[in-house]
């Protein structure tokens, strides 16, 4: 205690204040026991006195009310948030210990602000970067967060529904009645939400409680699944398509077999119709897994292209003479419309002749006698634009669209008729896709049908 040098500080003012204090009453004594005539004298030696212990008592005060200050100045900028503030250490007593601790209060306040601004900051990165919605509430069902995926399924802008109620945020109540549940319960829930608002959606929700030690709330995590529905959806009409597509021939096979069986065998007439019957639905079961084997290939990326620069003219003159007998028994006229002009494309030139075969296929089947189909190309920025062109029944507007889907048929009757599969367009479109090219159609129903094909020039 004794070493204390504030205590000596304080021990010296009162100190000065004190011998002041007797010096002047000294003074005084004097004056009036044994010199009454000094008087002037003995006035200027106190007041000199007084002013030498004020001058003291204001530089010891003053060493003492400085630090203060600076203190009180450090202490309110760590209140006001100003964690680099610095207190000068100059001395070594109760004051300069107090502030280097000020000092070290301040610092490491301001290192774990600054921590807790990082782990926010990447606390706010990964939740803005999620692919799932997520959206915190607290016991009274108002928003305490959400994420930018939520604002974006549900169209809300995140910062804007904070503070709000989860129903009018989401006017779902299968999802609040799930967080009431959750709420109660402090148990998990996992429920699916149709979304019928906008863009029709399929959501799955995972409903957590949040930590108790944190806050009274939950949290919702919301995952898209629309395209894993659309996905399966698809992949239950394939199987039901193919299913179906393949029981059509079967059934006729196994039918004429049987007849055959009971006795038709021993009739030449009818024999030679049923095995040929036979022979027919067994092509065109072969064709059906064909088709659906490269349709297959190419979706699934496993048939290997070899993109090179091909010269269309060649492709398409093979084409048309593979065609043309056909053609000539229903008296349909099949030609090119320019002759054969060189026209160069970059694709795999068995994938090209496939999609000039489909096109040129269809055009000669589903036109009448007598009819015409026309086979043109030309460039056009950049690309090699082909069109096959004919008098055919036409395409009803509504289901343009669709005749390039897997299966899809305007006329099912006649097409099967023609032994169809429903997969050629649908091939043409991969095949097409592959090369980096488009496809699509122009129908007048009644008139006749104009596909093209366009590929990028070599
Ligand atoms: P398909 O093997 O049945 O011809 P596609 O995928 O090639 O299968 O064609 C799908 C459907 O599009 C056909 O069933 C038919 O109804 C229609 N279609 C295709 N080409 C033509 C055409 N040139 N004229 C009229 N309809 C056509």
């Amino acid at each position: 205690m004794l070493r204390s040098r504030l205590y000596w500080k304080l021990f010296l003012a009162v100190f000065g204040l004190v011998a002041s204090a007797s010096a002047i009453t000294a003074a005084l004594g004097y004056r009036w026991r044994d010199q009454p005539d000094m008087g002037g004298q003995l006035t200027v030696l106190v007041i000199g006195l007084l002013l030498v212990a004020a001058a003291i008592t204001y530089l010891i005060v003053r060493s003492l009310v400085v630090p203060l200050l600076t203190l009180r100045r450090a202490a309110q900028a760590i209140t006001d948030g100003d964690y680099e503030h610095r207190v000068p250490v100059r001395s070594s007593d109760e004051l300069g210990s107090l502030a280097r601790s000020l000092n070290q209060v301040s610092q490491d306040l301001g290192q774990q602000l600054t921590e807790l601004r990082n782990s926010d900051e990447r606390q706010a990165a990964v939740l803005g970067g999620m692919v799932e919605g997520v959206v915190a509430v607290d016991d009274n069902h108002c928003v305490l967060f959400a994420n930018a995926a939520a604002g974006k399924l549900f169209g809300f802008l995140p910062p804007s529904v904070v503070g709000r109620r989860l129903l009018e945020v989401i006017r779902d109540h299968t999802l609040d009645a799930a967080v009431a549940e959750v709420l109660n319960t402090r148990q998990s829930q996992a429920i699916e939400l149709e979304w019928n608002v906008d863009t029709p959606r399929i959501l799955a929700v995972q409903v957590t409680p949040l930590p108790s030690a944190v806050d009274i709330g939950a949290v919702i995590v919301l995952h898209d699944n629309s395209e894993l529905r659309r996905l399966e959806t698809i992949r239950q009409e394939f199987i039901a398509n193919v299913s179906h597509e393949l029981k059509t021939p079967l059934s006729s096979i196994m039918a004429y077999t049987e007849t055959l069986q009971r006795g038709a065998l021993d009739d030449p007439e009818h024999r030679e119709q049923f095995l040929n019957r036979i022979a027919e639905q067994g092509e065109r079961l072969n064709n059906l897994i064909q088709d659906m084997l490269s349709l297959a290939r190419i979706e699934t990326a496993q048939q290997q292209f070899e993109i090179v620069t091909v010269e269309l003219a060649d492709v398409v003159r093979r084409c048309i003479d593979d065609y043309s007998r056909q053609a000539a028994a229903k008296s349909v006229a099949l030609q090119p419309v320019d002759g054969f002009p060189s026209a160069k494309v970059r694709a795999d030139e068995e994938g090209l002749r496939v999609i000039c075969n489909n096109l040129i296929d269809n055009a000669v089947k589903y036109t009448p006698d007598g009819g015409r189909v026309d086979v043109e190309w030309r460039s056009i920025n950049g690309h090699v634009r082909i069109e096959v062109a004919d008098t055919g029944p036409g395409i009803p507007r509504s289901e343009v669209a669709r005749v390039f889907e897997r299966f899809y048929r305007v006329d099912k009757a006649r097409s099967r008729e023609l032994g169809s599969t429903g997969l050629g367009l649908s091939i043409v479109k991969h095949l097409v896709q592959s090369f980096g090219g488009t496809a699509g159609v122009e129908s007048q129903l009644g008139q006749g049908s104009r596909f093209w094909v366009e590929l990028p020039a070599a």
